[in-house]
């Protein structure tokens, strides 16, 4: 008898984990994957459609080309989850599976930051990214404020590039000299885990003319006066604010019994919930690690060991070990690699390989692999 695995969300995490189920056991189960979206699309995408460089439409992976064996995927909304019954209605149905795998990722909560609706731009969605296009476009000039609302966020790479990018975008338009950068973050330097990383990205921020305060955080926008209020008593004026909003987890999580402040505890060894059967990975999980593609797709690979493991009767998975390679986009096309591990050693270590052309491709390259193995190309 095969066992149906239910797969909720169809990202970083999903993706990975019925891919290597698909590969590996198809003959052992019954696989459905199910998002929302009809389509996938990188993190990092979202800052190219921002900066004009892809259309959203280039960037889109349909779910329709995936073609796995024992795979079915479906376009539906989850609309609850009842982890101890394991039970999940969506939008077209409801469903009992034997092994259950939430990987639904993190929204953003724009009301937690007053005026941030009226007065600012998230780009972290594929709509605010696809706004925050149009605002640039039409931005003449002036003081721009790359603001990071919250303390855990996608991608602790992101805002730096954000604001490199942001920088090489105005010079290209000739507006560099009438304009300043400011890069506010509540984290006490750019890559916390490591300060030789991070000293090297602050010197690329002040070597572009990019003013950068960390640990401090701002609380609100005026609308009317254009200011932002910082967390440090300042206030500060801007003509355009792109935020990295406040990030929660999905509304059908929280109004689960899976969720526990705010977030989906797990077994950081094996993401396995307090719930037999049920499992958790990427974004939406408070394991102890960053919030990242390459994170999530790590712990996707554990949960596929697991379930192998008690499907085949084989050995044990070796518990995650928090590894991964980060890419960080460093301004003028280049591209540094921060290789991490969160989990392996007594404190977590990461390794900066300078900013290069070469790893600008590794980076693409890197994408492309997932692509191909994900939808099948
Ligand atoms: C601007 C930006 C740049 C980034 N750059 C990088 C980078 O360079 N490298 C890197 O490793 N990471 C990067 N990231 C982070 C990365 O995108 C995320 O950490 C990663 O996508 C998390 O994977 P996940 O599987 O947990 O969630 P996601 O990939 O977000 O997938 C969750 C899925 O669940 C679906 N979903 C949610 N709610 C429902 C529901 N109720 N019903 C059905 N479906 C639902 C969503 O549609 C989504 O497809 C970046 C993120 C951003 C925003």
């Amino acid at each position: 008898m095969k066992k149906h695995v239910m797969i909720l969300g169809a990202g970083f995490g999903g993706l990975e984990l019925a891919t290597r189920l698909s590969q590996s056991v198809p003959d052992l189960v019954d696989i459905t994957l199910i998002d929302k979206s009809d389509s996938f699309m990188f993190g990092f995408s979202k800052l190219d459609v921002m900066f004009g460089r892809r259309q959203t439409s280039e960037v889109k992976h349909s779910y329709d080309k995936m073609d796995k064996a024992s795979l079915t995927f479906r376009q539906e909304t989850v609309l609850s989850i009842n982890a101890g019954a394991r039970q999940v209605v969506t939008d077209r149905g409801s469903y009992q599976p034997d092994i259950l795998v939430v990987a639904l990722g993190a929204d953003y909560d724009t009301a937690a930051t007053p005026g941030l609706d009226e007065d600012g731009y998230e780009f972290y969605s594929p709509a605010g990214a696809e706004r925050a296009r149009e605002v640039l476009e039409a931005f003449a000039g002036g003081t721009v404020i790359v603001g990071v609302l919250g303390g855990m966020f996608k991608c602790p790479g992101a805002p730096n590039e954000t604001a490199l990018m942001v920088d090489g975008y105005l010079s290209r338009r000739g507006l560099r000299e009438s304009s300043t950068i400011q890069l506010i973050s509540p984290l006490p330097m750019p890559i916390p885990i490591s300060k030789k990383t991070s000293d090297a990205i602050a010197g690329i921020l002040e070597d572009h003319g990019i003013v950068y305060s960390p640990s401090t955080r701002v609380t609100r926008l005026d609308p009317l006066t254009h200011k932002a209020h910082l967390t440090d008593g300042r206030e500060l004026p801007y003509d355009l604010f792109l935020a990295i909003p406040v990030h929660c987890a999905p509304e059908v999580v929280l109004a689960s019994d899976l969720a526990e402040d705010g977030w989906i505890p797990v077994d950081p060894a094996t993401f396995a919930t307090r719930y037999s059967g049920v499992y958790a990975v990427g974004d939406v999980t408070s394991a102890p690690v960053p919030r990242a593609g390459g994170i999530a797709e790590g712990e996707a690979a554990t949960v596929a060991e697991v379930l192998i493991a008690e499907l085949t009767g084989g050995p044990s998975a070796p518990p995650y070990d928090g590894a991964s390679a980060c890419y960080v986009e460093l301004g003028d096309d280049l591209v540094g690699r921060i290789d991490v591990n969160f989990l392996s050693y007594d404190t977590p270590v990461a390794k900066f390989t300078s900013p290069t052309h070469q790893l600008f491709e590794e980076k693409q390259a890197w994408g492309a692999t997932r692509v191909a193995r994900w939808f099948d190309r």
